[in-house]
């Protein structure tokens, strides 16, 4: 904690010094993903993004809880508040409940964060799960006179708002500007103001996820979750907020007008956007349909791959562009990572063999300082990644026995690899749990020897069988214990 840290606030549009509201806490909300289908690359990109930032304040010391949230209810077509539930769209063609399509896709969803070694949030709160909190932010915005009813739907007055805050506040647009460049949206009919979303929209009588509420039996409008759940969990003011950058204008907009309008706070000092995955120079998403899926990547099944790319070797792809640069995806680039991401690891796994010397041609210190300097810089993932192959260069020429390096330089060396390698990037060795089988179970015979020879038959049996039961047989001869697979 002592650490340095800037931030780039999409707020102020700037970078700014890290300064949490009670260290050693920090509160942290991410957006989601919308599970009506699997999540695609460029979504990822967002979740690895933020699992960088996670572990990154993890590492420094800080404690954080982080809260990212499950889109349960559904959004509507597009930006509009009419249209159809895209949860329950998919419910009706395939006949299933909605809870049904949420369950398959969450749990896809949870497959593809753990193979692409994203951590776990402190907390994963549903918009289902959260209604009545929903309805009561409805009722204190009405209460603040930012909102208003008509038909059993309820509006929140940008105008109005506007004329007590400031509404485009996140990306620095004036209601002017912003009323001059909006499409006119769905549900036009009803609304005061052409900017106006709806907090509450009365369903009708074919729509499956609705709830009671006071204005009508209906649901919540989508920017509604975030604003009732970071209060929740986080408080009314927390320290950051992030999603994509396409979030910014009209849900990152709404969520803070939503906030200010109910309890007059801000909700959090530092707002953090992540850049878009494109192809072919365009954003990557569902609509445009140059979209693919994590799988698709890992088996090589999508006719624009030329081959399959293991999850660590697409993880390590987006951690080498900045998390606010766009970043385009393409064979040749991926091919080049899966290239630098061989090499660091076989650097990595050369470090338990490397023997000090008395005396040290190399100094770690400054390069551990430089590591910690790119992450300081607002997360500088690429830049720290210039200077782990710089570690590796040393490795390996320690390794060849071109470079002579000391007890304290080698250990110091070894603790900035795992550090960063393992515990910021998130890198894992996706060979070693496959390499590391054989010593895994000699070591397990061993301690079945050890046993039998102290008489202690009990567990000599129990290791014996154990083994049997997960698919290993162990024949005693006169050289040793052998295992073989069953
Ligand atoms: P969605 O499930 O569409 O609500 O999106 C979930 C998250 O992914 C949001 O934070 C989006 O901003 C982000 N996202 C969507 N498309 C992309 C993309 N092409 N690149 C990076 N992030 C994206
Ligand atoms: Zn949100």
């Amino acid at each position: 904690m002592e650490q340095n840290l800037f931030v780039y606030n999409t707020l102020t549009r700037k970078k700014e010094q890290f300064k949490p509201l009670s260290p050693p806490h920090v509160g942290m909300y991410v957006c989601g993903p919308t599970v009506y289908s699997d999540a695609h690359m460029g979504n990822s990109r967002t979740y690895i993004s933020f699992d960088l930032i996670f572990r990154y304040l993890t590492h420094i010391g800080y404690k954080v809880r982080y809260v990212r949230n499950i889109t349960d209810a559904g959004h509507l077509e597009g930006d509009a508040d009419e249209g159809e539930d895209k949860i329950a769209k998919k419910a009706k063609l395939a006949q299933l409940e909605p809870m049904e399509i949420v369950q398959k896709y969450t749990v896809g969803f949870h497959e593809v964060m753990e193979l692409l070694n994203i951590l776990p949030p402190s907390i994963e709160p549903t918009a289902t799960g959260h209604v009545i909190e929903q309805i009561e932010l409805v009722k204190e915005i009405l209460k603040s006179g930012y909102a208003y009813e008509v038909d059993g739907s309820v509006y929140f007055d940008v105008e109005k708002y506007n004329s007590a805050h400031d509404y485009g506040i996140l990306n620095g647009r004036n209601l002017e500007d912003l009323l001059n460049n909006t499409r006119n949206l769905g549900g036009q009919q009803e609304k005061h103001g052409k900017l106006d979303f709806a907090l509450w929209i009365k369903a009708k009588p074919e729509h499956l996820m609705k709830w009671p509420s006071p204005w009508s039996v209906g649901f919540p409008g989508w920017h509604l979750e975030c604003s009732a759940m970071s209060n929740k969990y986080l408080g009314g003011q927390f320290d950051i907020h992030g999603g994509g950058i396409d979030l910014v204008p009209t849900h990152h907009t709404n969520e803070i007008a939503q906030n200010i309008a109910s309890c007059g706070k801000m909700p959090a000092n530092y707002w953090l956007h992540t850049n878009m995955l494109t192809v072919n120079g365009q954003k990557m998403s569902k609509s445009l349909g140059n979209s693919f899926l994590p799988h698709e990547l890992f088996s090589g099944n999508n006719s624009i791959l030329n081959k399959a790319y293991s999850p660590m070797t697409v993880r390590f792809f987006m951690l080498q562009a900045h998390y606010r640069s766009t970043l385009d995806f393409g064979n040749e680039a991926m091919e080049a990572s899966e290239k630098g991401f061989k090499r660091l690891m076989n650097a990595f796994d050369l470090l338990d063999g490397l023997k000090a010397s008395n005396s040290t041609d190399v100094e770690i210190k400054p390069l551990l300082n430089r590591c910690y300097d790119a992450m300081n810089d607002d997360f500088n993932s690429p830049v720290l990644i210039a200077e782990l192959f710089e570690a590796s260069r040393i490795i390996n020429s320690v390794y060849d026995g071109k470079l002579k390096i000391d007890e304290d330089n080698l250990q110091l060396l070894k603790q900035l690899m795992k550090s960063f390698v393992l515990d910021v990037l998130g890198l894992k060795d996706e060979q070693a749990a496959g390499d590391d089988l054989p010593q895994l179970l000699n070591f397990i015979v061993n301690l079945r020897n050890e046993a039998k020879s102290n008489q202690d038959y009990a567990t000599s049996d129990k290791i014996r069988d154990g083994l049997q039961k997960i698919g290993f047989q162990l024949k005693d001869t006169k050289e040793g214990t052998n295992w073989t697979k069953i």
